[in-house]
């Protein structure tokens, strides 16, 4: 219990330093290389100055840059604060103020965007690079970006000194000054998605990481180390992927085959066929938008063999599928959230798996259904699940009275309130009923957005479907339906009311239908119902 994050890489380097720890468009890096690559980063961060304590900023996608720089400046003592290149500059703003980051590793197609925001943030040291500085064969480029010149990028400019991430590397010795990092150092910051109120920093220890790839390695009985290929599309700027893509590959020493973005159907699924990849972690809307691909029947996916699916509800249908084309892949659902970085429950992979459940919590994780006044609900009975063991974060980065908003002390623990409304089940099983926050309450009337959503998803011309409180005079709030059509489908408001009468009781259906061509989602492809709420309110006034 004593590691931090690089004795993971570090214990790899050392049992597998032959093995293939990323393969990139064709180009590969031994986890021997890759630990001198960290050593080498840290201790040129160290010649520019970063001391440890300090926050680097990572706004990369998937790459090996990205995994270099994250080991380098854990290395090097720093806390690396998780940016997701999606920032429009307002938002970049607001992370690099709010986490007080004196560094920032970027693309430089992100370049333009940091600029614009340079003079109004603490960086002093940005260390630029581009896709093709991994590359051995720079004509080989699938993503062809204007290649610049490293001349028009490095210097001293408004925004602080410039350097070039492969100048950097380049010649440095991986000899970086030794640092004493302890387990319960914060080792990321990683903000909270922002599908509710304003991101905040979850300050994500080594110890809480270690601690969660090992849960999740728990989960897989049956891995061999050395030998397994995971398909790294989800990305390492949520904590989603960095734990369970990105370190958890690294513990078990596995083939990390990176896809920069998992947008990208075709290049993830030539991928998978070229790499054998074993290992698929991803998320409902990925595993759909396999199923539903054209050139997915003529991909090989049977190398397959073990996918968690995490962050939002894992449709049967979907699972289903995606067993069929891949030759009977084990696709479990899991949960979790930031706070717990992030899994906190898995359905076995080899046990009973249970539809529409989030399955058992993960070793060490013990977990209770609580009622409004915290005390402990009985099995079956619906109350906010609260969390607590190792991989449970320290608190919200400045925000001491949000941290005491969800973490308490009850029975000798520290327990996370999750704002998940959920119930356990008969053999220790939880389902999740739905977000807290995103309860309605019409008449007095408790109703799960959850449930309307569900019922709405069964009319034949329905793709996407989300169900929002908007301010009603009599009953305090009434239910809002947004729904998505499918190409080509059409359907009166009418039609969609009678359809939900048909399955729901009558103060849960909707009072009003909202027809979009898709729905809002976030970077994970969630449905941000609280915007839509946010617009439905702002139309109605
Ligand atoms: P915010 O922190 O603002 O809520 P977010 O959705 O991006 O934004 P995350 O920590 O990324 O925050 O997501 C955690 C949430 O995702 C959980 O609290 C839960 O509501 C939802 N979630 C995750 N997995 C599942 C699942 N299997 N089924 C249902 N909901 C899930």
């Amino acid at each position: 219990g004593n590691d931090v994050l690089p004795d993971l890489l570090r214990r790899s380097a050392e049992g597998y330093a032959d093995r293939t720890a990323l393969t990139f468009l064709g180009a590969v890096t031994s986890y021997g290389e890759l630990w001198e690559d960290a050593l080498r980063f840290a201790a040129a961060l160290q010649k520019i100055g970063v001391q440890p304590g300090e926050r680097v900023s990572v706004m990369l996608p998937n790459c090996p840059q990205f995994v270099v720089a994250f080991y380098g400046a854990l290395l090097a003592g720093a806390t690396v604060v998780n940016t997701s290149p999606l920032y429009v500059p307002g938002e970049l703003e607001h992370q690099l103020r709010d986490s007080g980051s004196e560094t920032l590793i970027l693309l430089d197609t992100f370049y333009p965007r940091y600029t614009q925001v340079a003079a109004r943030v603490p960086v002093q040291r940005v260390i630029v690079t581009g896709i093709q500085d991994a590359l051995p064969f720079p004509k080989n480029v699938l993503y062809p970006l204007k290649a610049r010149r490293e001349g028009s990028w490095v210097g001293v400019k408004a925004g602080g000194s410039v350097y070039s991430f492969k100048a950097l590397l380049k010649g440095q010795a991986p000899t970086p000054h030794p640092v004493t990092v302890h387990p319960d150092g914060v080792a990321l910051l990683q903000y909270t998605g922002g599908t509710t109120g304003v991101p905040k920093g979850a300050m994500l220890t080594h110890a809480n990481l270690v601690a969660n790839a090992g849960q999740a390695r728990a989960w897989m009985t049956d891995l061999q180390p050395g030998t397994e290929v995971c398909l790294a599309a989800i990305p390492f700027f949520h904590v989603y992927g960095m734990t369970v893509a990105m370190n958890l590959s690294v513990l078990i020493a596995a083939n990390i085959v990176l896809v920069p973005n998992a947008r990208d159907i075709k290049m993830v699924l030539s991928q998978i066929a070229e790499s054998g990849a074993t290992l698929f972690p991803g998320v409902p809307t990925l595993y759909n938008a396999i199923n539903n691909h054209p050139d997915t029947p003529a991909h090989d996916l049977t190398s397959i063999r073990a996918c968690i699916s995490g962050s939002a509800p894992l449709l049967l249908e979907t699972a289903r599928q995606f067993r069929q084309i891949t030759g009977g892949a084990n696709l479990v659902e899991g949960y979790g959230l930031t706070e717990a970085s992030p899994i906190t429950h898995t359905n076995p992979i080899a046990g009973e798996q249970r539809e529409g459940s989030i399955g058992l919590p993960v070793p060490g994780m013990d977990a209770l259904v609580m009622n409004e006044l915290g005390q402990p609900l009985a099995c079956g009975e619906v109350g906010e699940l609260w969390v607590s063991g190792p991989n449970i974060m320290r608190g919200y980065w400045g925000r001491p009275d949000e941290t005491a908003g969800v973490l308490r002390e009850y029975a000798g623990q520290t327990w996370l309130l999750t704002g998940d409304m959920a119930v356990m089940e008969e053999g220790g099983y939880f389902r999740i009923v739905d977000r807290k926050k995103d309860l309605i309450i019409a008449g007095g009337y408790n109703i799960y957005p959850r449930e309307v959503e569900e019922v709405l998803m069964t009319h034949p011309a329905v793709l996407e479907a989300a169900a929002v409180g908007v301010p009603d005079a009599y009953r305090g709030e009434s239910v809002h339906a947004v729904v998505a059509l499918k190409p080509g489908a059409s359907v009166t408001e009418a039609e969609i009311v009678a359809h939900c009468r048909n399955g729901l009781s009558p103060y849960k259906v909707p009072r009003s239908v909202e027809f979009r061509p898709e729905l809002p989602k976030t970077a994970v492809g969630k449905v941000l119902r609280r915007q839509l709420a946010e617009e439905a309110r702002a139309a109605g006034e």
